[in-house]
């Protein structure tokens, strides 16, 4: 086995505000959206509503939803992130959310509102389609 080098997700700071101002205004449910990325670099956020039946601790994006939004990020050929918030917890995937991210393959990013009011913070994850979870960087950044 060769170890895993990590990853990096890299996040224009408007976009990670964005990010922040939806999962404080869903508080105290999670709340969730999709990012789309080119190489690794976040270029558009898709903030929406949880569907959860149970929102205060689970997240789902409608079936509409993830139509529209993957069909955008395939016009330019990006890659799906999904994100959402732990409102108690803290920002590690939860034995349901990697159950439905090692069949999804998608990167998740999870944000902890544990210490509400002060800012939530976010951690980055790949989950294989054995489980194994590997945390990434995210790595802010103000384009020109
Ligand atoms: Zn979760």
């Amino acid at each position: 086995m060769v170890a895993d080098p990590g990853f990096v997700v890299r996040i224009p700071e408007a976009i990670y505000a964005e990010m922040v101002a939806h999962v404080l205004a869903g508080y105290p449910q999670e709340a969730c959206g999709a990012l789309g990325s080119v190489h690794g670099t976040v270029v558009k956020n898709y903030p929406t509503a949880n569907v959860a039946e149970h929102p205060e601790d689970f997240s789902i994006i409608s079936e509409q939803d993830i139509v529209r939004i993957f069909n955008d990020i395939d016009s330019y050929d990006g890659d799906m992130i999904y994100y959402h918030s732990h409102p108690i917890t803290e920002a590690y995937p939860s034995a349901r959310d990697i159950e439905w991210s090692r069949r999804s393959g998608y990167l998740y990013i999870i944000f902890s509102l544990q210490y509400h009011p002060e800012p939530p913070y976010a951690r980055v994850f790949r989950i294989s389609p054995e489980g194994d979870v590997t945390e990434g960087e995210i790595a802010l950044f103000s384009p020109e």
